[in-house]
């Protein structure tokens, strides 16, 4: 198991050898009913919501009950409350956090593909809850005082922006906020000069400045001197072959983070993400459409549902941010305590072909496996709107710089094989030439639409 510099293994020895035990479930229990006496008590959206499911705080006695009882809040119900408050951003967020709102100090927000924004309010208490639990991932993967770290999430209004710059700060080590709006030459130079040796930014902007390096630098990625790259923001950084690559141009460890508070360890075999935050953010599992409770096991699959058991601004409360996961509860063979998560795919992308469940992520997932016969640019062809396909699935492959049209018809059996026995669905393959894709960071990038409408 991996130690800091300190010599202790986590960074709160108090609760980190809890994460994902029976005693951890009766804190979590504890205070999730002082949370929901509180709303109840304070804050009318809330208490209403509670009151229509027929739900009394006092009356929740197990974590079940409540998994069972309050209503999952998901996009679609954000959107609507928007709309009932003449898309008065203010009296959302008054409506939905668990403080008055003069006690916010920060707010972040994500754009969302539907135009509204989704608010990320905090107080000074949020702040510091959230901190913690960013420097316990990073104390997880040896980032602490002395390190050095390039900040290139985009800045502005993410909640990987400013508010992770502050939550970074927890650990100790040294932040330089370039950010991904500074561009691709300003982030190379800043951690060429001030000697960077950890850089968070998303997958994808990795694998571009590592193409870009050369270029601007006149040197290769690796030879900057990263010993670590915090990912984030996409799928990416949990699939093998990107990893791989990534860490062989960088001659660096990955993490991988994101949907809720975990980090991938350093075991060879990607073990998903240990959740670090037990004590401050319950994580349940539902079913993506019926919003069922599932089954917190070994190997179970669902859209996780999230409760921040000490949030004041930063409030969900039974809330879902739209990532569908698999989850391990099992020791990870690293040794590291929190179960942990694996995005499966986002659940707005989620495509059914005769009622089989595919992400364009898995799809990524398998073909990112053939490259250099594929570059790994690909279009998912949709001839109707989305979920439903009628197959067969049909994809658009760009077929690798030296493969030649006469090995086309095998290798396309091959990913169709592979395809079948990873995600039960045999897709039909359109070949195309390398770099006939538009290239985009555009997190809709995989689908191709062949319809009018949205
Ligand atoms: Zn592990």
């Amino acid at each position: 198991m991996p130690t800091n510099l300190s010599g202790r293994t986590y960074r709160n020895m108090e609760m980190e050898p809890l994460l994902n035990t029976r005693e951890m479930r009766a804190l979590q229990l504890e205070k999730l009913r002082k949370l929901a006496a509180r709303l109840y008590e304070g804050k009318p959206f809330w208490r209403d919501r509670m009151k229509g499911a027929g739900v009394r705080p006092d009356r929740i006695r197990t974590l079940e009950d409540y998994g069972r009882s309050v209503p999952v809040f998901d996009k679609v119900q954000r959107r609507e409350l928007a709309e009932a408050c003449g898309m008065d951003m203010t009296r959302v967020v008054d409506a939905t956090i668990g403080v008055p709102m003069e006690n916010l100090v920060l707010m972040a927000a994500t754009s969302g593909t539907t135009g509204e924004p989704t608010p990320y309010p905090m107080t000074a208490r949020d702040i510091d809850w959230l901190s913690e639990n960013l420097a316990r991932m990073l104390w997880r993967i040896g980032v602490g005082p002395g390190d050095r770290i390039v900040h290139a999430f985009g800045l502005s209004m993410w909640l990987a922006g400013v508010p992770y710059l502050q939550f970074f700060q927890r650990s100790g080590a040294c932040l330089f906020p370039v950010g991904a709006e500074g561009g691709t030459e300003k982030i190379l130079k800043f951690a060429s000069l001030f000697k960077a040796n950890v850089l968070a930014c998303t997958p994808s902007l990795a694998e571009h400045l590592a193409a870009k390096a050369p270029e601007h630098l006149g040197r290769a990625v690796g030879e900057l001197g990263i010993k670590r790259l915090f990912c984030g923001g996409e799928p990416g950084a949990g699939i093998p072959e990107v990893r791989r690559n990534l860490e062989a141009a960088y001659g660096a460890k990955l993490s991988d983070s994101g949907a809720g508070f975990g980090i991938s360890c350093d075991h060879p075999e990607y073990q998903g993400m240990h959740h670090v935050a037990d004590d401050t953010v319950l994580f349940e599992l539902v079913d993506p459409e019926t919003y069922e409770p599932v089954r917190f096991e070994d190997g179970a699959r669902g859209l996780p549902v999230f409760t921040t058991l000490e949030g004041e601004g930063f409030l969900w409360f039974r809330e879902t941010i739209g990532d569908v996961c698999q989850v391990f509860t099992e020791p990870c063979p690293c040794g590291a305590t929190g179960f942990r998560y694996r995005i499966i795919g986002r659940c707005d992308d989620m495509l059914k072909v005769k009622g089989i469940i595919v992400y364009p992520a898995a799809i990524d997932g398998v073909i990112s496996g053939f490259t250099p016969r594929v570059t790994g640019e690909f279009r998912i062809v949709l001839s109707e709107p989305p979920p439903r396909v009628v197959p067969p699935l049909c994809l658009k492959i760009e077929r690798g710089e030296h493969v030649a049209e006469t090995d086309l018809p095998a290798l396309e059996r091959e990913i169709q094989e592979r395809m079948k026995s990873r995600l039960k669905v045999t897709p039909r393959i359109q070949w195309l030439p390398p770099g006939a894709l538009e290239r985009s960071m555009n997190k809709t990038r995989f689908i191709e639409k062949n319809y009018n409408g949205k």
